[in-house]
């Protein structure tokens, strides 16, 4: 089986929604298909999670109405019998209708969840029907029968696998399977989700759960480029890239794939294509257990940075104290992404502030802090990128940008850099024609 997955834009028309089709029916065998919500839904339905917290209801009403008429507009568009375009908008009124009740209860965290997965619930039973009035069949099933990740960082595939087995048993057989991305059920089956952008990595915890042959990321670019599209010109798409290089390019930064998406296949072997559904012609990017070239491959950054300086001279390189620092870390479940040390002082970034005071309050004891928000990790990934001759020239650039710390040697595919985040672009658009223009120009 394989698993394919399109994201918002991929369905958010009508006319992109007739391109996935022509994708899915001329694949062969068997095809697990897992849907986003229709580009710009979450983020309207973020915005009526947070009305409804601060009690303005009638916006609320307000955003579902908008939503209800872009869905009935789709199907207006996509199903033209009048007996099942009925059908189908009595089924979406219904959901509508949870909606609506759900936004009269008071505000909490998995009223949240259910608002924010509703987007996901919506586009699948269209594009189900809209298969089947196609005469394409399908079996459309319940994420929140088998997503069960209660642990985000290392879902369960195993457990995942034998949950989806046991509903499909009792599912119609089909060679198309529609699910919801990005919707999860925690350890007490409450709903969640997978965070934003979280439908990448539904189809890779469900690719590792199924032992799919190949998984398929469907989007609006033709492949993982080498640098950010949105800041910098003249970025190309990248062949291939080793499970290793995708998942430090989609952890630091690189929005085309959610952070965790490649950790589910690593070790598995199941080779991860990014395609556009737009051309779906050009290559695109492979992603497969090895780096078929050496070499320096994509620069990608990550925002919100946060880094914490830890300066003591007494006891910073006595045995036990970096265990003591991290033990704080782990307490307080924050991940730490860089590291430096000196002889006086450790720096060390994280991403989720949400513990940040309690940390430092525990920190103070072992040194004076200070802290420096608003930083970007920039990451220049490729396997044995510092070997590659081209990446001497990083250093000709920072001599002009101030850079806050410098990484290299945790593996050898990657130098991170920490910068200012009103910095990041300059940097971005540096590291592009040092590393990349201008190699091209002088290997003519
Ligand atoms: P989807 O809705 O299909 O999940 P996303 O918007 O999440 O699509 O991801 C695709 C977008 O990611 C592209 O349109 C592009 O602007 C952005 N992007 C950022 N960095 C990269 C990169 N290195 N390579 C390709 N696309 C990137
Ligand atoms: N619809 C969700 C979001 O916008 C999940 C996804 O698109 O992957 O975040
Ligand atoms: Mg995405």
């Amino acid at each position: 089986m394989k698993v394919l997955k399109f994201g918002g834009t991929s369905v958010g028309s009508a006319a992109s929604i007739r391109n996935v089709r022509n994708i899915v029916s001329g694949q062969e065998g068997t095809k697990l298909l897992v849907l986003s919500a229709m580009s710009g839904v979450t983020n309207k339905l973020v915005e009526i999670s947070e009305k409804l917290r601060i009690g303005d209801l009638a916006t609320c009403s307000k955003i579902i109405l908008d939503l209800k008429t872009k869905h009935f507009d789709l199907v207006d568009e996509l199903i033209a019998e009048d007996s099942v375009n009925n059908t189908v908008k009595s089924r979406l009124n219904f959901q509508f209708d949870e909606l609506e009740q759900i936004c009269r209860s008071n505000w909490n965290n998995q009223i949240e969840a259910k608002i924010l997965t509703t987007g996901e619930s919506l586009l699948t039973l269209i594009f189900s029907e809209y298969l089947k009035f196609e005469g394409i069949g399908n079996s459309l099933l319940d994420a929140k029968k088998f997503m069960q990740v209660n642990n985000l960082e290392n879902p369960d595939t195993l457990h995942i696998g034998e949950l989806l087995n046991d509903y499909l048993k009792s599912s119609e057989e089909n060679d198309i399977l529609i699910t919801q991305g990005f919707v999860r059920i925690d350890a007490k089956g409450a709903v969640n989700t997978l965070k934003r952008g979280g439908s990448d990595y539904t189809a890779t915890i469900l690719g590792a759960a199924i032992r799919a042959s190949e998984i398929q990321i469907w989007t609006d670019i033709s492949g993982l480029h080498n640098n950010d599209p949105r800041f910098v010109e003249n970025t190309h798409p990248v062949s291939q890239l080793s499970f290793e290089e995708a998942a430090e390019l989609a952890y630091f930064g690189a929005k085309i794939l959610h952070p965790q998406t490649i950790s589910p296949v690593i070790g598995k072997n199941i080779p991860v294509y990014l395609k556009n559904t737009f051309t779906p012609d050009a290559t695109g990017t492979c992603i497969s257990a090895i780096a078929e070239r050496k070499g320096l491959k994509a620069i990608s950054a990550k925002d919100e940075i946060t880094a914490i300086k830890i300066k003591s001279n007494r006891m910073l390189m006595a045995h036990g104290f970096l265990r003591k620092i991290f033990e704080i870390f782990d307490k307080y479940e924050t991940a730490i992404d860089m590291i430096t040390t000196s002889e006086i002082a450790i720096s060390l970034t994280i991403d989720d502030c949400s513990n940040l005071e309690l940390i430092l309050k525990e920190l103070e004891s072992y040194g004076e802090i200070s802290v420096d928000s608003n930083h970007s990790i920039i990451c220049i990934v490729g396997e044995g990128v510092m070997e590659d001759r081209g990446t001497s020239r990083l250093f000709e650039i920072l001599k002009d940008v101030p850079v806050r710390m410098i990484s290299y040697g945790g593996s050898n595919n990657n130098i991170s850099l920490l910068v200012d985040t009103r910095n990041k672009i300059e940097v971005l658009q540096k590291l592009n024609k040092k590393l990349f223009d201008d190699r091209l120009v002088s290997s003519v």
